[in-house]
Parts: structure tokens; C-alpha cells; sequence
């Protein structure tokens, strides 16, 4: 960095991209009074929280996340004025539907003992499971949304779920002893994009469906984008700027600053920071291992699904994929690298719950299923068998459809490496250490350049704890 005339730098803090995590870096920093710009490469605000018209006039999509359980109870976003700049919560009727080919589908209700009820005599084991988390949620997810690494100021509340955490959801799919309840578990276990064999798989379980029944799984009025609007027009009252259209390539693309914060992929940091970085930690930091992909496809619809089981229409979020095994497999193959023939598929309906997201009588639909890593083969196809699956007709009922494939959401935002949009996998150590073995997560070799983006804890969704933790850490190190 070159410094100013003044010997003082232009400003305390860069951003580089205005995800969630760079957002809530730079709100951090501007709030402990330090000069932030965030710099964003495409031309609007927002990164996997953006909401546009990619289909028809009138037909708003949330072009990555939809379904906000982790924002409703961010330790962080909750604490922060956005209700103030236009952000508003809806709740759907059911947090979640999980049909099957025979049978009603599993349901979540906010109530856990009306979701257990439905398992029978099995319900007591769904609400063994579940309760502690439940009955201690704050803390739970206050535990679980720092780095393993540091000391944990709930340490009860983080041996709760540890208790619950480690073993693999398929051990979790035994002991619940109910098909139905079983792939509900499996379903949600599933969006850690692992095998459902693999250790820690059950923590995704357990917490998102914990968090169904302590805050709900709502989508944002008018779509996502009201989040990252929320959390900018924050920013800016804090005195923070936003630049948007500018793609930073190297160290030498940034304004003169004290600090550099990255709310990019760990690759990309290699790349952009090249110069600044030793050899051996753009190395390791190359090594992170990326997770697979993700097959994007939102709706235009001619009125809502017909669905086969009438529950999924008053859920929020479906989750395509049958029982438990057959979701086990197809994420086994698609982290082995093969195409499933009936992939795991995540479906969100906005426009029962927001009125705003289409016109009347007119639906939106929200669909991504679970692809290889750089899968360049057509997966329209087979998503859209799970839903003829579960909802027959809806093929009739589409007025126009938009698709992303792992190579089109890499071009969309160069975090997304072979469409992998959980910012790296979770496999192995990489769900605690992120992005390099490192006892710090977020800072780098180099005192003047740091990640917050979703390849460090606590990791993927729309939380902005990355990038608030990495900003605290910057501001007990450098800007202090
Ligand atoms: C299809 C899909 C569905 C999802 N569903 C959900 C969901 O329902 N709920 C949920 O909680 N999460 C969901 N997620 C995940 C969630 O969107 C991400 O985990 C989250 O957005 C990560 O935030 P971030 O700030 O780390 O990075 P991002 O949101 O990826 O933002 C990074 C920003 O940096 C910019 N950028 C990158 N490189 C550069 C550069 N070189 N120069 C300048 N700018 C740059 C990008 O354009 C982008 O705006 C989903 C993601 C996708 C793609």
C-alpha cells in the first residue's frame, strides 16, 4: 500500500464484496467508527442475498438464498436497526413439507410436539432429539456461530449439541426409528452436501430443524435482497461507501487502506493477493476443498404447485428426495462426482407467503438441486422429474423458467468454484478449520489482508457472523 501525502491512508478498511459477510464486516467496523468502503464486482449489491426479475416483468426470484432461519437469529443481524430500513420477516403456515411417493408428507410445525405427534409412537424420540436445542436456543446457536477454536462462552450449550453433532445423520436416521421422521432428519442433514455417513452430518440436521421450531424458517418481504439493502442503508448511515461494478483482480485495484477484508472464496484470495501472501499459505489456501454443486432453476408459474399432498402447499420449503436412503445416495454420488438420476432437490414457494414476489393468481417457484462439483451435463431434466414426482402437472402450469448451472452461478459470483455455494465443503476439519488449518481463521500471513467471507467459521447461509467476527478480530488487531 502506498500511503497518502498525508502519511494517512484514505481509508481504515476495503471490503471486497458486499455478500452478507462483507456487509456485516463493513457495518462492524463503521459502527466502531473506522472508514469502510466495500467494493463489489457486479453491479448491484448483495451477493447470494440479490432478488431480480430473471424471468418474466412482475416475477421477483431470489437468485441464491430464500429461506432465512439463520438470519432471523443472527446474533448479529438481530441486533442491528434493519426493521428500520425496510427488512420484514414472513412466516409460512408450515416451516417445512417432505412428501413421499406414498403417505403424508413429514411436516414442521413452529410447535415440536405437534411435529412430533405426527410420528406416533416414535414421537418422543423426534422430541428427545430436538428439545434441549429448542428449550436453549439462544445459546445453542450463539455456541455454534463462533470459530470451535476459540473458548466457548456457552460451553453447557455447546456440549449439548456436540452430543448431537458429531455422529453421522444415517446414526440419527436409526435412532428416530420412523421413515418418515428419518428423511425429514435426512433432508435437512442433506444441506451439509456430504455423504449422510460422514461424522457432523447430523449437526446440520439438528440445528435447522431446532431452528424451525425455536424461530421459524421465514423469507424476506419483497425477497432476500431487502437483507442486503437493509444491512447498506445501515451502512451508509454509519458513514460507510459502496462502490459497485468493480471486480478487484490484485492488491493494486484498491483504494489506499490500513486493511483489506475478502468476502471472497479462499482461491480467489490466493489469486488477488498474490503478492502480498507467501508462496506456502496461497498454497494451503489452494487446497481448500471445494463442495459440490448446486443446478439453480426459478419459475414463472400459472397459478401454485399441484401439489400431490396438499401440506406442501402451505409449507414454506419442500425437500424433494423420498426416504432417507435415497437421499444417502444421491448425496453420495454427487459427492463422488456422479449425476444422480433422482437428485436431492430444495424447493422454496416465496409467493405463498409474499404476495409481492408475482403477480395475482401467479406463482414464482424456487428450485436447486444437488449437482457434482462442474457438472456440465443438462440436469434440467432430472429436477424437474422430482417435482413431476411430487407435484404432477406442474410442468403444464410454467409460463417461463430460468437455469443455472454450476458453470453460470461461478460466472454469476466467483465465489460460487464449479456452482459450490456453501463457499467450500464442510467435509473433513474444513467445517471447523476454515479455510487453511490455522488456528485463526480469518487472518492471513499478512497483517494488512483477511477473508470473511463464507470459507471461514462458522461457514455457509446468511447469517453475516463471518464477516462480523472477522471485522472484531481486525479491530482487536490492526484498527485498534
Ligand atoms: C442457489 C443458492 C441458494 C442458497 N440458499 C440459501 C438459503 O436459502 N439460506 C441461506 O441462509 N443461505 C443460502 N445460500 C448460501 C448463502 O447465499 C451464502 O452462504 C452467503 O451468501 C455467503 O455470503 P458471503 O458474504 O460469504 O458471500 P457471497 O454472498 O457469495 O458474496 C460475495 C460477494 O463478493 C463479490 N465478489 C466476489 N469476488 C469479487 C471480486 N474479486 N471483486 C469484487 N467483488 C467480488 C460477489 O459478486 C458477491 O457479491 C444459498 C446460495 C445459493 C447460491
Amino acid at each position: 500500500m502506498v500511503p497518502a501525502a498525508d502519511g494517512r491512508a484514505e481509508y481504515d478498511a476495503v471490503v471486497v464484496g458486499s455478500g452478507p459477510n462483507g456487509l456485516a464486516a463493513a457495518v462492524t467496523l463503521a459502527a466502531a467508527g473506522r472508514r469502510v468502503v466495500v467494493i463489489e464486482a457486479a453491479d448491484h449489491i448483495g451477493g447470494g442475498t440479490r432478488t431480480a426479475e430473471l424471468t418474466l416483468p412482475g416475477y421477483h426470484h431470489d437468485i441464491c438464498s430464500a429461506v432465512h432461519p439463520l438470519a432471523a437469529c443472527s446474533p448479529l443481524l438481530s441486533s442491528l436497526p434493519l426493521a428500520d430500513y425496510g427488512l420484514q420477516w414472513l412466516f409460512p403456515e408450515l416451516q417445512l413439507a417432505h412428501p413421499f411417493d406414498d403417505g403424508p408428507a413429514a411436516v414442521v410445525h413452529r410447535s415440536l410436539r405437534l411435529t412430533a405427534e405426527q410420528f406416533g409412537r416414535r414421537d418422543g424420540r423426534y422430541r428427545r432429539l430436538l428439545e434441549p436445542l429448542v428449550k436453549h436456543w439462544d445459546d445453542t446457536f450463539a455456541a455454534v456461530m463462533r470459530p470451535m477454536t476459540q473458548i466457548p462462552r456457552h460451553p453447557v450449550a455447546l456440549a449439548r449439541f456436540g452430543v448431537r453433532a458429531l455422529p453421522p445423520a444415517s446414526i440419527f436416521a436409526r435412532l428416530l426409528d420412523d421413515e418418515r421422521a428419518a428423511a425429514l432428519f435426512g433432508g435437512c442433514a442433506a444441506h451439509s452436501f456430504l455423504p449422510l455417513s460422514y461424522p457432523f452430518t447430523g449437526s446440520f440436521g439438528a440445528l435447522l430443524l431446532s431452528a424451525a421450531h425455536a424461530v421459524g424458517w421465514p423469507v424476506a418481504a419483497g425477497g432476500s435482497q431487502a437483507i442486503a439493502d437493509a444491512l447498506a442503508a445501515h451502512l451508509v448511515a454509519l458513514g460507510g461507501e459502496i462502490r459497485t461494478g468493480s471486480r478487484i483482480r490484485s492488491l493494486r485495484d484498491l483504494p489506499q487502506h490500513r486493511v483489506a477484508l475478502f468476502d471472497t472464496d479462499a482461491a480467489q484470495l490466493a489469486e488477488i493477493a498474490a503478492e502480498a501472501l507467501p508462496t506456502s499459505y496461497r498454497k494451503r489456501l489452494r487446497g481448500f476443498k471445494r463442495g459440490p454443486g448446486a443446478w439453480k432453476i426459478d419459475y414463472a408459474l400459472d397459478g401454485p404447485v399441484p401439489w400431490k399432498d396438499d401440506a406442501c402447499a402451505r409449507a414454506g420449503t419442500v425437500h424433494l428426495g423420498g426416504s432417507f436412503t435415497d437421499i444417502a445416495t444421491a448425496e453420495s454420488d454427487v459427492h463422488a462426482g456422479r449425476m444422480p438420476e433422482r437428485p436431492y432437490v430444495l424447493v422454496a414457494q416465496q409467493s405463498m407467503i409474499d404476495p409481492s414476489r408475482a403477480p395475482a393468481g401467479k406463482h414464482t417457484l424456487w428450485v436447486y438441486a444437488h449437482v457434482p462439483s462442474g457438472y456440465s451435463g443438462d440436469a434440467t431434466e432430472a429436477v424437474e422429474r422430482q417435482l413431476e414426482r411430487f407435484a404432477p402437472g406442474l410442468r403444464d402450469l410454467v409460463l417461463a423458467r430460468h437455469v443455472m448451472s454450476p458453470t453460470a452461478l461461478e460466472e454469476y459470483n466467483p465465489n460460487y468454484r464449479g456452482g459450490d455455494i456453501a463457499g467450500g465443503s464442510v467435509g473433513g476439519t474444513q467445517l471447523f478449520l476454515r479455510p487453511t488449518r490455522s488456528l485463526h481463521a480469518y487472518r492471513t500471513p499478512n497483517p494488512t489482508v483477511w477473508l470473511c467471507s463464507a470459507s471461514t467459521p462458522p461457514g455457509a447461509g446468511v447469517h453475516g457472523m463471518c464477516g462480523h467476527l472477522a471485522a472484531r478480530a481486525v479491530l482487536g488487531a490492526q484498527l485498534s
